[in-house]
Protein backbone atom coordinates (compact mmCIF):
# COMPACT_ATOMS: atom_id res chain seq x y z
CA UNK A 1 0.00 0.00 0.00
CA UNK A 2 1.42 4.14 -0.77
CA UNK A 3 -0.80 5.40 2.29
CA UNK A 4 1.31 5.86 4.83
CA UNK A 5 0.55 3.92 7.91
CA UNK A 6 -1.89 5.87 10.86
CA UNK A 7 0.24 6.50 14.01
CA UNK A 8 -1.80 5.73 16.45
CA UNK A 9 -1.84 6.70 20.48
CA UNK A 10 -3.33 3.91 22.15
CA UNK A 11 -4.70 5.73 25.83
CA UNK A 12 -6.11 2.75 28.10
CA UNK A 13 -4.17 0.11 26.15
CA UNK A 14 -4.38 -2.66 28.93
CA UNK A 15 -7.45 -2.44 29.62
CA UNK A 16 -10.49 -4.16 27.50
CA UNK A 17 -10.82 -1.81 24.66
CA UNK A 18 -7.09 -1.42 24.53
CA UNK A 19 -6.29 -4.90 24.49
CA UNK A 20 -8.91 -5.59 21.63
CA UNK A 21 -7.72 -2.34 19.50
CA UNK A 22 -4.16 -3.79 19.87
CA UNK A 23 -5.77 -7.19 18.53
CA UNK A 24 -7.24 -4.98 15.45
CA UNK A 25 -3.90 -3.17 14.71
CA UNK A 26 -2.35 -6.53 14.92
CA UNK A 27 -4.15 -7.48 12.31
CA UNK A 28 -2.64 -4.72 9.55
CA UNK A 29 0.72 -4.02 10.37
CA UNK A 30 0.64 -2.53 6.71
CA UNK A 31 -2.01 -0.22 7.82
CA UNK A 32 -1.66 1.14 11.65
CA UNK A 33 1.82 1.69 13.83
CA UNK A 34 1.63 2.50 17.40
CA UNK A 35 3.03 5.56 18.03
CA UNK A 36 2.21 5.21 22.19
CA UNK A 37 0.58 3.44 24.53
CA UNK A 38 -0.46 3.54 28.15
CA UNK A 39 -1.96 2.01 31.41
CA UNK A 40 -2.21 3.61 34.81
CA UNK A 41 -0.02 0.96 36.84
CA UNK A 42 -0.61 -2.51 34.82
CA UNK A 43 3.05 -2.97 34.72
CA UNK A 44 3.72 -6.35 33.29
CA UNK A 45 0.62 -5.97 30.56
CA UNK A 46 2.04 -3.13 29.62
CA UNK A 47 5.85 -4.48 28.93
CA UNK A 48 4.38 -7.33 26.99
CA UNK A 49 2.67 -4.69 24.25
CA UNK A 50 5.75 -2.42 24.63
CA UNK A 51 7.80 -5.55 23.48
CA UNK A 52 5.08 -6.41 20.93
CA UNK A 53 4.22 -3.39 19.18
CA UNK A 54 7.55 -1.32 20.00
CA UNK A 55 5.79 2.01 20.79
CA UNK A 56 8.18 5.24 20.59
CA UNK A 57 6.49 6.21 23.96
CA UNK A 58 4.79 4.20 26.95
CA UNK A 59 3.16 6.20 29.58
CA UNK A 60 2.43 5.14 33.08
CA UNK A 61 0.09 6.92 35.20
CA UNK A 62 1.68 6.16 38.23
CA UNK A 63 5.86 7.27 38.10
CA UNK A 64 6.63 4.66 40.95
CA UNK A 65 5.40 2.10 38.13
CA UNK A 66 7.33 3.71 35.67
CA UNK A 67 10.58 4.00 36.66
CA UNK A 68 10.26 0.27 37.21
CA UNK A 69 8.85 -0.01 33.62
CA UNK A 70 11.79 2.27 32.44
CA UNK A 71 14.15 -0.34 33.63
CA UNK A 72 12.62 -3.36 32.69
CA UNK A 73 12.31 -2.19 29.04
CA UNK A 74 16.08 -0.86 29.25
CA UNK A 75 17.26 -4.77 30.33
CA UNK A 76 14.99 -6.35 27.49
CA UNK A 77 16.80 -3.69 24.86
CA UNK A 78 13.55 -2.03 23.99
CA UNK A 79 14.21 1.19 22.72
CA UNK A 80 10.45 2.64 24.33
CA UNK A 81 10.95 5.82 26.02
CA UNK A 82 8.74 5.93 29.43
CA UNK A 83 7.30 8.46 30.99
CA UNK A 84 4.79 9.10 34.23
CA UNK A 85 2.18 11.20 35.37
CA UNK A 86 -0.98 12.30 33.91
CA UNK A 87 0.77 15.54 31.88
CA UNK A 88 2.39 12.85 29.76
CA UNK A 89 -0.94 11.65 28.72
CA UNK A 90 -1.71 14.64 27.45
CA UNK A 91 1.27 14.68 25.14
CA UNK A 92 0.91 11.43 23.70
CA UNK A 93 -2.40 12.79 22.55
CA UNK A 94 -1.32 15.75 21.09
CA UNK A 95 2.16 14.80 19.68
CA UNK A 96 2.79 16.29 15.54
CA UNK A 97 3.74 12.40 14.62
CA UNK A 98 -0.02 10.95 16.20
CA UNK A 99 -2.69 10.96 13.47
CA UNK A 100 -5.25 8.72 15.70
CA UNK A 101 -5.60 8.40 19.51
CA UNK A 102 -7.88 6.10 20.94
CA UNK A 103 -9.16 7.33 23.81
CA UNK A 104 -9.52 4.39 26.05
CA UNK A 105 -9.38 5.28 29.76
CA UNK A 106 -11.91 4.78 31.61
CA UNK A 107 -13.59 7.49 33.77
CA UNK A 108 -13.24 11.26 34.15
CA UNK A 109 -9.77 10.43 34.16
CA UNK A 110 -9.73 10.12 30.74
CA UNK A 111 -10.66 13.81 29.87
CA UNK A 112 -8.12 15.47 29.86
CA UNK A 113 -6.19 13.50 27.55
CA UNK A 114 -9.25 12.95 25.22
CA UNK A 115 -9.77 16.67 25.29
CA UNK A 116 -6.29 17.55 24.32
CA UNK A 117 -6.36 15.30 21.09
CA UNK A 118 -9.62 16.70 20.44
CA UNK A 119 -7.64 20.31 20.86
CA UNK A 120 -5.05 19.11 18.54
CA UNK A 121 -7.22 18.16 15.41
CA UNK A 122 -6.48 14.21 15.92
CA UNK A 123 -8.90 11.91 14.82
CA UNK A 124 -10.57 10.62 18.12
CA UNK A 125 -11.32 7.01 18.78
CA UNK A 126 -13.49 7.59 21.75
CA UNK A 127 -14.28 5.04 24.32
CA UNK A 128 -14.20 7.10 27.15
CA UNK A 129 -17.76 8.23 27.63
CA UNK A 130 -17.41 9.59 30.48
CA UNK A 131 -15.76 12.40 28.26
CA UNK A 132 -18.30 13.81 27.15
CA UNK A 133 -20.29 13.33 29.98
CA UNK A 134 -18.60 15.46 31.89
CA UNK A 135 -17.66 17.91 29.35
CA UNK A 136 -19.36 17.27 26.41
CA UNK A 137 -20.35 21.26 24.94
CA UNK A 138 -16.49 22.08 25.77
CA UNK A 139 -15.69 18.51 23.82
CA UNK A 140 -17.13 19.37 20.84
CA UNK A 141 -16.47 22.63 20.55
CA UNK A 142 -12.92 21.36 20.82
CA UNK A 143 -13.49 18.92 18.33
CA UNK A 144 -15.18 21.37 15.58
CA UNK A 145 -12.71 24.09 16.59
CA UNK A 146 -9.56 22.26 15.69
CA UNK A 147 -11.37 20.31 12.80
CA UNK A 148 -10.69 16.73 14.86
CA UNK A 149 -12.50 13.80 13.46
CA UNK A 150 -14.41 12.43 16.13
CA UNK A 151 -15.82 8.68 15.60
CA UNK A 152 -17.49 6.85 18.55
CA UNK A 153 -16.29 3.49 19.80
CA UNK A 154 -19.36 2.94 22.25
CA UNK A 155 -21.08 -0.02 20.20
CA UNK A 156 -24.49 1.68 20.41
CA UNK A 157 -23.13 4.88 19.09
CA UNK A 158 -21.18 3.54 16.56
CA UNK A 159 -24.05 2.16 15.09
CA UNK A 160 -26.28 5.66 15.46
CA UNK A 161 -22.95 6.79 13.20
CA UNK A 162 -23.04 4.18 10.54
CA UNK A 163 -27.13 4.43 10.20
CA UNK A 164 -26.70 8.21 9.78
CA UNK A 165 -26.09 9.89 6.40
CA UNK A 166 -22.26 10.37 5.78
CA UNK A 167 -22.18 14.22 5.59
CA UNK A 168 -24.71 14.02 8.93
CA UNK A 169 -24.46 17.51 10.83
CA UNK A 170 -25.41 16.93 13.79
CA UNK A 171 -28.53 18.72 12.91
CA UNK A 172 -31.49 15.91 13.28
CA UNK A 173 -34.28 17.89 11.65
CA UNK A 174 -31.96 18.72 8.33
CA UNK A 175 -31.40 14.72 8.23
CA UNK A 176 -35.00 13.75 9.14
CA UNK A 177 -34.36 11.93 12.06
CA UNK A 178 -37.26 11.59 14.28
CA UNK A 179 -35.57 9.48 17.36
CA UNK A 180 -32.13 7.67 18.31
CA UNK A 181 -33.25 4.13 19.73
CA UNK A 182 -30.43 3.19 21.82
CA UNK A 183 -29.99 -0.69 22.39
CA UNK A 184 -29.67 -2.14 25.83
CA UNK A 185 -28.96 -5.94 27.07
CA UNK A 186 -30.41 -4.95 30.35
CA UNK A 187 -27.62 -6.51 31.93
CA UNK A 188 -27.34 -9.59 34.24
CA UNK A 189 -29.85 -8.59 36.85
CA UNK A 190 -32.75 -7.96 34.16
CA UNK A 191 -35.40 -10.59 35.44
CA UNK A 192 -33.41 -11.32 38.33
CA UNK A 193 -36.33 -10.23 41.73
CA UNK A 194 -36.01 -7.01 43.00
CA UNK A 195 -35.78 -8.44 46.53
CA UNK A 196 -33.25 -10.18 45.62
CA UNK A 197 -30.68 -7.75 44.37
CA UNK A 198 -29.62 -6.09 48.18
CA UNK A 199 -27.24 -8.79 48.25
CA UNK A 200 -25.11 -9.08 45.09
CA UNK A 201 -21.98 -9.07 45.05
CA UNK A 202 -19.32 -7.56 42.92
CA UNK A 203 -18.28 -10.68 40.84
CA UNK A 204 -22.10 -10.82 40.51
CA UNK A 205 -22.96 -7.64 38.68
CA UNK A 206 -19.50 -7.52 36.48
CA UNK A 207 -20.66 -11.38 35.50
CA UNK A 208 -22.65 -9.27 31.79
CA UNK A 209 -24.44 -11.87 29.47
CA UNK A 210 -22.94 -10.74 26.65
CA UNK A 211 -20.23 -8.52 26.53
CA UNK A 212 -16.74 -9.17 28.23
CA UNK A 213 -15.57 -5.23 29.60
CA UNK A 214 -13.90 -3.66 32.07
CA UNK A 215 -15.18 -3.54 36.03
CA UNK A 216 -16.75 -0.37 35.88
CA UNK A 217 -18.82 -0.25 33.31
CA UNK A 218 -20.34 -4.00 33.95
CA UNK A 219 -21.29 -2.60 37.23
CA UNK A 220 -22.79 0.45 35.22
CA UNK A 221 -24.39 -2.27 32.73
CA UNK A 222 -26.41 -4.31 35.70
CA UNK A 223 -27.61 -0.72 37.11
CA UNK A 224 -28.12 0.90 33.35
CA UNK A 225 -26.62 3.77 34.49
CA UNK A 226 -24.46 2.99 31.55
CA UNK A 227 -27.14 3.31 29.43
CA UNK A 228 -28.00 6.77 30.85
CA UNK A 229 -24.56 8.02 30.32
CA UNK A 230 -24.89 6.45 26.82
CA UNK A 231 -28.33 9.07 26.34
CA UNK A 232 -26.10 11.96 27.66
CA UNK A 233 -23.59 10.76 25.21
CA UNK A 234 -25.57 10.66 22.14
CA UNK A 235 -27.35 13.74 22.96
CA UNK A 236 -23.67 15.35 22.53
CA UNK A 237 -22.27 13.64 19.88
CA UNK A 238 -25.71 14.04 17.19
CA UNK A 239 -27.35 16.51 18.77
CA UNK A 240 -30.54 15.24 19.78
CA UNK A 241 -32.12 16.23 22.94
CA UNK A 242 -33.35 13.96 25.21
CA UNK A 243 -37.18 13.19 24.25
CA UNK A 244 -35.58 12.42 20.99
CA UNK A 245 -33.34 9.19 22.49
CA UNK A 246 -35.28 6.17 23.43
CA UNK A 247 -33.61 2.95 25.48
CA UNK A 248 -35.02 -0.61 24.15
CA UNK A 249 -34.38 -2.87 26.00
CA UNK A 250 -32.77 -6.01 23.42
CA UNK A 251 -31.92 -9.11 25.72
CA UNK A 252 -29.40 -10.79 22.43
CA UNK A 253 -27.68 -7.74 22.15
CA UNK A 254 -26.85 -7.96 18.30
CA UNK A 255 -28.84 -4.46 17.16
CA UNK A 256 -25.94 -2.21 18.31
CA UNK A 257 -28.78 0.48 18.14
CA UNK A 258 -31.16 2.09 15.42
CA UNK A 259 -32.39 5.81 13.78
CA UNK A 260 -35.74 6.39 13.40
CA UNK A 261 -36.51 8.81 10.58
CA UNK A 262 -39.61 10.75 9.53
CA UNK A 263 -40.39 8.79 6.39
CA UNK A 264 -40.59 5.71 8.55
CA UNK A 265 -37.76 4.03 8.05
CA UNK A 266 -35.47 2.51 10.80
CA UNK A 267 -32.08 1.97 10.34
CA UNK A 268 -30.05 -0.48 12.44
CA UNK A 269 -26.76 -2.25 12.31
CA UNK A 270 -26.29 -5.37 13.56
CA UNK A 271 -23.36 -7.70 14.64
CA UNK A 272 -21.67 -10.50 17.08
CA UNK A 273 -21.15 -8.11 20.39
CA UNK A 274 -17.58 -7.77 19.85
CA UNK A 275 -16.19 -4.20 20.51
CA UNK A 276 -13.65 -5.33 17.78
CA UNK A 277 -16.42 -4.43 15.09
CA UNK A 278 -16.95 -0.46 16.21
CA UNK A 279 -12.83 -0.53 16.76
CA UNK A 280 -11.77 -2.06 13.45
CA UNK A 281 -14.79 0.58 11.84
CA UNK A 282 -13.58 3.41 13.30
CA UNK A 283 -10.04 2.62 12.66
CA UNK A 284 -10.31 2.49 8.95
CA UNK A 285 -13.05 4.34 8.00
CA UNK A 286 -14.16 5.36 5.37
CA UNK A 287 -13.13 1.68 4.43
CA UNK A 288 -13.65 -1.50 6.31
CA UNK A 289 -11.09 -3.93 7.45
CA UNK A 290 -11.13 -6.96 8.98
CA UNK A 291 -12.05 -7.18 12.42
CA UNK A 292 -11.45 -10.66 13.83
CA UNK A 293 -15.12 -10.82 14.30
CA UNK A 294 -17.21 -13.71 12.98
CA UNK A 295 -19.79 -13.19 10.75
CA UNK A 296 -23.52 -12.69 11.84
CA UNK A 297 -25.35 -16.12 12.10
CA UNK A 298 -28.92 -15.09 12.33
CA UNK A 299 -30.00 -18.50 12.08
CA UNK A 300 -28.21 -19.27 15.47
CA UNK A 301 -29.80 -16.09 16.43
CA UNK A 302 -33.13 -16.96 15.19
CA UNK A 303 -35.42 -14.37 17.04
CA UNK A 304 -34.69 -10.43 18.69
CA UNK A 305 -36.55 -9.32 21.69
CA UNK A 306 -37.19 -5.81 22.87
CA UNK A 307 -38.97 -4.19 25.98
CA UNK A 308 -39.44 -1.33 27.65
CA UNK A 309 -36.67 -0.28 30.39
CA UNK A 310 -38.61 -0.40 33.80
CA UNK A 311 -37.36 2.41 35.90
CA UNK A 312 -37.78 0.88 39.08
CA UNK A 313 -35.40 -1.39 38.47
CA UNK A 314 -32.86 0.67 37.09
CA UNK A 315 -33.44 3.86 39.09
CA UNK A 316 -29.74 5.45 37.37
CA UNK A 317 -31.66 5.51 33.96
CA UNK A 318 -33.90 8.00 35.36
CA UNK A 319 -31.17 9.88 37.31
CA UNK A 320 -29.22 10.12 34.00
CA UNK A 321 -32.16 11.61 31.99
CA UNK A 322 -33.07 13.63 34.56
CA UNK A 323 -29.29 15.20 34.69
CA UNK A 324 -29.58 15.64 30.85
CA UNK A 325 -32.69 17.39 31.22
CA UNK A 326 -31.15 19.62 34.59
CA UNK A 327 -27.74 20.56 32.34
CA UNK A 328 -24.97 22.84 33.75
CA UNK A 329 -23.10 20.61 36.52
CA UNK A 330 -25.94 17.78 36.76
CA UNK A 331 -24.51 15.23 34.20
CA UNK A 332 -20.62 16.21 36.19
CA UNK A 333 -22.16 15.64 39.62
CA UNK A 334 -23.93 12.04 38.28
CA UNK A 335 -20.68 11.33 36.86
CA UNK A 336 -18.50 11.59 39.72
CA UNK A 337 -21.33 10.16 42.22
CA UNK A 338 -21.35 7.17 40.03
CA UNK A 339 -17.65 6.89 40.03
CA UNK A 340 -17.66 7.05 43.98
CA UNK A 341 -20.63 4.79 44.25
CA UNK A 342 -19.39 2.35 41.81
CA UNK A 343 -16.02 1.86 43.20
CA UNK A 344 -17.13 1.69 46.87
CA UNK A 345 -19.46 -1.27 45.84
CA UNK A 346 -17.01 -2.87 43.96
CA UNK A 347 -14.50 -2.36 47.29
CA UNK A 348 -17.65 -4.28 49.45
CA UNK A 349 -18.06 -1.41 50.96
CA UNK A 350 -21.59 -0.09 49.66
CA UNK A 351 -24.88 -2.28 49.02
CA UNK A 352 -25.60 -2.54 45.35
CA UNK A 353 -28.67 -1.20 45.25
CA UNK A 354 -27.17 1.87 47.64
CA UNK A 355 -25.49 2.81 44.32
CA UNK A 356 -28.53 4.91 42.59
CA UNK A 357 -28.88 6.42 46.47
CA UNK A 358 -26.02 7.60 46.75
CA UNK A 359 -26.10 9.40 43.19
CA UNK A 360 -29.63 10.46 44.06
CA UNK A 361 -28.17 12.64 47.18
CA UNK A 362 -25.51 14.13 45.85
CA UNK A 363 -27.06 15.61 42.50
CA UNK A 364 -29.77 17.05 45.47
CA UNK A 365 -26.34 18.54 47.41
CA UNK A 366 -24.61 19.79 44.50
CA UNK A 367 -25.87 22.09 42.18
CA UNK A 368 -25.03 25.24 39.83
CA UNK A 369 -21.37 24.81 40.31
CA UNK A 370 -20.10 26.71 37.17
CA UNK A 371 -19.66 24.55 34.10
CA UNK A 372 -17.90 26.76 31.49
CA UNK A 373 -14.18 25.62 31.72
CA UNK A 374 -12.68 22.31 31.59
CA UNK A 375 -11.20 23.76 35.02
CA UNK A 376 -14.55 24.43 36.59
CA UNK A 377 -15.89 20.90 35.24
CA UNK A 378 -12.90 19.10 36.78
CA UNK A 379 -13.40 21.39 40.07
CA UNK A 380 -17.32 20.39 40.51
CA UNK A 381 -16.05 16.74 39.80
CA UNK A 382 -13.87 17.02 42.75
CA UNK A 383 -16.48 18.42 45.02
CA UNK A 384 -19.42 16.04 43.74
CA UNK A 385 -16.96 13.48 44.68
CA UNK A 386 -16.23 14.55 48.65
CA UNK A 387 -20.21 14.90 48.42
CA UNK A 388 -20.60 11.46 47.54
CA UNK A 389 -17.90 9.72 49.82
CA UNK A 390 -19.65 11.31 52.69
CA UNK A 391 -23.32 9.79 51.46
CA UNK A 392 -21.29 6.24 51.31
CA UNK A 393 -20.12 6.48 54.46
CA UNK A 394 -23.51 6.86 56.00
CA UNK A 395 -24.62 3.99 53.69
CA UNK A 396 -21.53 1.56 54.62
P1 LIG B 1 -10.78 -1.10 31.71
O1 LIG B 1 -10.96 -0.89 33.16
O2 LIG B 1 -10.72 -2.47 31.17
O3 LIG B 1 -9.45 -0.33 31.22
C1 LIG B 1 -9.20 1.00 31.58
C2 LIG B 1 -7.84 1.45 31.09
O4 LIG B 1 -7.62 2.80 31.58
C3 LIG B 1 -6.67 0.62 31.62
O5 LIG B 1 -5.64 0.60 30.65
C4 LIG B 1 -6.20 1.42 32.84
O6 LIG B 1 -4.82 1.23 33.13
C5 LIG B 1 -6.44 2.85 32.39
N1 LIG B 1 -6.72 3.75 33.51
C6 LIG B 1 -7.58 3.52 34.54
N2 LIG B 1 -7.58 4.58 35.38
C7 LIG B 1 -6.71 5.48 34.87
C8 LIG B 1 -6.26 6.77 35.29
N3 LIG B 1 -6.72 7.34 36.42
N4 LIG B 1 -5.35 7.42 34.53
C9 LIG B 1 -4.87 6.85 33.40
N5 LIG B 1 -5.26 5.64 32.96
C10 LIG B 1 -6.16 4.96 33.68
O7 LIG B 1 -11.95 -0.26 30.99
P2 LIG B 1 -12.68 -0.58 29.60
O8 LIG B 1 -13.78 -1.53 29.81
O9 LIG B 1 -11.67 -0.86 28.54
O10 LIG B 1 -13.36 0.83 29.32
C11 LIG B 1 -12.62 1.95 28.88
C12 LIG B 1 -13.58 3.06 28.46
O11 LIG B 1 -14.29 2.59 27.32
C13 LIG B 1 -14.63 3.41 29.50
O12 LIG B 1 -14.90 4.77 29.44
C14 LIG B 1 -15.85 2.61 29.07
O13 LIG B 1 -17.06 3.22 29.46
C15 LIG B 1 -15.70 2.64 27.56
N6 LIG B 1 -16.35 1.52 26.88
C16 LIG B 1 -15.93 0.26 27.12
C17 LIG B 1 -16.56 -0.82 26.48
C18 LIG B 1 -16.10 -2.24 26.71
O14 LIG B 1 -16.61 -3.14 26.03
N7 LIG B 1 -15.17 -2.51 27.58
C19 LIG B 1 -17.62 -0.58 25.60
C20 LIG B 1 -18.00 0.75 25.36
C21 LIG B 1 -17.36 1.79 26.01
MG1 LIG C 1 -22.17 0.89 24.93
Amino acid sequence: MNTPRQRITVLGATGSIGTSTLDVIARHPERFEVFALSAQRQMDALFAQCLRFAPRYAVLGDEAVALQLRQRLGEAGSATEVLGGAAALEDIAAAGEVDTVMAAIVGAAGLPPALAAARAGKKVLLANKEALVLAGGLFMDAVAGAGALLLPIDSEHNAVFQALPADYRRDPAVAGVRRVLLTASGGPFRTRALHELDGVTPEQACAHPKWVMGRKISVDSATMMNKGLEVIEAHWLFGVDADAIEVVVHPQSVIHSLVDYVDGSVLAQLGNPDMRTPIAHALAWPQRIDSGVRALDLFEIARLDFERPDYQRFPCLALAYGALRSGGCAPAVLNAANEEAVAAFLDHGLPYRQIPAVIAATLERVCDLPVDSVEAILAADVQARAVARAEIHKRR
